[in-house]
């Protein structure tokens, strides 16, 4: 099967002032829609040809891991996020991460402090493990929980290509903007 870009959630412009248009112009456009070519090229005559993306993340490695693993990361990393995001979680999520973080401002310290200090490139998560309780993990490169069966609730994308247009090397910068574009709607439905 040929994989596709799917349909940005919002217009181009729509995170502004916090991503501008000129950065989900290259992310999206450029580099999210490049790892959709990659993966078509790459999948072409092998085991992994009618694979679908989670299955590409279970079972493939090299290349094809990680072209398709980073088009369904940034596909849930669009989804996490949007116009007049932010503040914080209610209901069952917010106590859910009281529990497991003790508050809501520590949890946004601790993945803010995964986010910032990955070094070279790839994604902070927050997860759900098998017995129910969350996380924070740091992923190079490509990674993805669904290698290791955790539940995705929440990604930040630290690639310098997700902020290097508008906040060159401030990466703490990109990481206090983003706080204020979280969809926690989103999240919650996947608790
Ligand atoms: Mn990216």
């Amino acid at each position: 099967m040929t994989h596709e870009l799917p349909k940005l959630p919002y217009a181009l412009d729509a995170l502004e002032p916090y991503i501008s248009k000129r950065t989900i112009e290259f992310h999206y456009g450029k580099h999210h829609q490049a790892y959709v070519n990659n993966l078509n090229k790459l999948i072409a005559d092998t085991e992994f040809e009618n694979a679908t993306l989670e299955g590409i993340i279970h079972k493939a490695t090299g290349g094809i891991f990680n072209n398709g693993a980073q088009v369904w990361n940034h596909t849930f990393y669009w989804n996490c996020l949007k116009p007049q995001g932010g503040g914080e979680p209610a209901g069952k999520l917010a106590e859910t991460i009281v529990r497991n973080f003790g508050s809501f401002g520590e949890f946004k310290e601790k993945f803010s402090t995964a986010a910032a200090t990955l070094f070279g490139s790839g994604w902070a998560w927050l997860i759900k493990k098998d017995d129910g309780k969350l996380e924070i993990v740091q992923e190079s490169n490509a990674g993805n929980p669904l290698k290791y069966g955790a539940t995705p609730l929440l990604t930040c994308d630290v690639w310098e290509h997700a902020y290097y247009l508008d906040k060159q090397n401030l990466r703490p910068d990109y990481i206090a903007d983003y706080w204020k574009l979280i969809d926690w709607n989103a999240v919650a439905v996947r608790l």
